[in-house]
């Protein structure tokens, strides 16, 4: 790697705002940022907290780019007096400040839509970009993003993006990616990554399981645990091959060699997310679901439900927390509920069957717990949780004991009772 501007791009990422430095926000900016631009092959090398005062983002500016090719500050491009990195930046790099009049007219008719007759002279000020900034739209919000080349070294590119979170991402992704992919193609590390997500399985016992599995060289490709409450995403990556190709073969290698380790607990989601994995596996046999929760109290359904297309095959859920409500709406008998209790294997399928009687669907899941922190016993401590689903007369229960908080505890039921569904569905198309 070398150090010449005309070697691997470097990064650096300033974070500009009081309110960072206060504390009373937390720069996620840029560890955003700092992700994305590893993911696309441009390592950051250096990132910096700035207060809302112009000599301290000039002198920030100038120490990155000694650093660095690409700068990227976020945040103060708002319209108020305490906004000042547009200005910082032209000052720092001795760029006159100019009206650009399609900014104007943009922020106008973004006034108008809003019903706002005129636009307010303070916004005017979003309008004033130093000279050969290229504009990148923000759909989201007023504050555009900029781009400028420096001028003493062409090569080296300064980028501005605003500090609200929804607004940064939205412009970095949509708008200056490409453009550093136009500008920088051969100078980013080409990095090829693939996930395999997991759960149900703890990352001690999955890395217990894949050291036999795995040699210590493993051709170029690095393996990263990523443990979440809801399970283990494991990450192959390839860095620095210019062969796609050839990353690939290496990348299917090591995913071979961790298959007898990781194929049970696998499923197939490119977002991550079970639930898709499980929507995909329902709508291969044209199943409807339904739910009925009693210690994660809507969360299954909320988990569904967050995902696009859940109307496609969820039919609906009931949270029944208590007794009289799983008897009532689920048709559990009350003597099952007093002989075992409402966390038994038998109120779990009793449950599942009623959501499907009560639903008329062809899957369901079902989740009764002790979520704590109170309710447990010494049979039945807390994080205790039987979860049950049934697909046509197929049906299955199991428990488990979760460690962790009451929030933990149910994350981590919803997730199971929907990874019970999954493999009672089978990759194979059973049952
Ligand atoms: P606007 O046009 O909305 O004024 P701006 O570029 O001036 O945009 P700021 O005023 O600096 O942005 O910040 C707007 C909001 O974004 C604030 O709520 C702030 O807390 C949040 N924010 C700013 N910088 C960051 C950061 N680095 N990480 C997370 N949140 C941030
Ligand atoms: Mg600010």
């Amino acid at each position: 790697v070398s150090d010449s501007p005309r070697g691997r791009l470097r990064a650096a990422v300033i974070a500009v705002g009081d309110e960072l430095l206060y504390g009373a926000t937390v720069d996620t900016n840029g560890a955003w940022m700092g992700t994305q631009l590893a993911e696309h092959g441009i390592p950051v090398v250096e990132r910096r907290v700035v207060a809302d005062e112009g000599d301290a983002i000039a002198s920030s500016l100038a120490a990155a780019l000694a650093v660095a090719d690409l700068v990227i500050l976020c945040g103060g491009l708002g319209p108020t007096p305490d906004d000042r990195t547009r200005e910082a930046v032209a000052n720092q790099l001795g760029l006159a400040m100019t009206t650009d009049p399609a900014l104007v007219d943009m922020l106008k008719d973004r006034f108008r839509a809003f019903g706002h007759a005129n636009l307010p002279r303070n916004n005017l000020k979003q309008a004033l970009v130093p000279a050969r900034a290229e504009v990148m739209e923000n759909p989201r919000g007023s504050a555009p993003g900029l781009l400028l080349s420096v001028p003493d070294d062409p090569s080296k590119y300064v980028a501005l993006l605003p500090g609200v979170p929804r607004e940064m991402k939205g412009i970095f992704v949509e708008e200056l990616l490409p453009r550093l992919r136009r500008l920088f193609t051969d100078r980013m590390l080409p990095v090829a990554h693939r996930w395999i997500h997991t759960t149900g399985i703890a990352e001690s016992v999955l890395s217990e399981r894949l050291q036999p599995l795995l040699p210590d060289d493993l051709g170029g490709v690095s393996l990263a645990f990523l443990p979440k409450l809801t399970g283990v995403d494991l990450r192959l990556t390839v860095r620095d091959e210019p062969d796609g190709d050839v990353a690939r073969d290496a990348l299917d290698r090591v995913e071979r060699l961790l298959a007898p380790a990781v194929d049970k607990y696998r499923f197939e989601s490119k977002s991550g997310d079970l639930v898709d994995a499980l929507a995909a596996r329902l709508g291969a046999r044209r199943l409807t679901l339904a739910v009925a929760e009693s210690c994660t109290g809507g969360l299954i359904a909320k988990r569904i439900t967050d995902r696009p297309g859940a109307s496609s095959y969820f039919e609906g859920g009931l949270v029944a927390y208590s007794d009289e409500v799983k008897i009532a709406q689920l048709g559990v008998e009350p003597d099952l509920l007093a002989r075992s209790g409402a966390v038994s294997e038998g109120v779990a399928l009793a449950m599942a069957r009623g959501a499907r009687a009560h639903f008329g669907v062809g899957a369901t899941i079902a989740v009764t717990g002790i979520a704590g922190p109170d309710g447990g016993s010494e049979a039945k401590p807390v994080g205790t949780v039987w979860y049950a689903a049934t697909v046509g007369g197929h049906e299955r229960a199991l428990h488990r004991r979760f460690p962790g908080d009451r929030d933990a505890i149910r994350v981590r039921s919803a997730q199971a009772a929907l990874n019970l569904l999954y493999r009672l569905l089978g990759d194979d198309g059973t049952p």
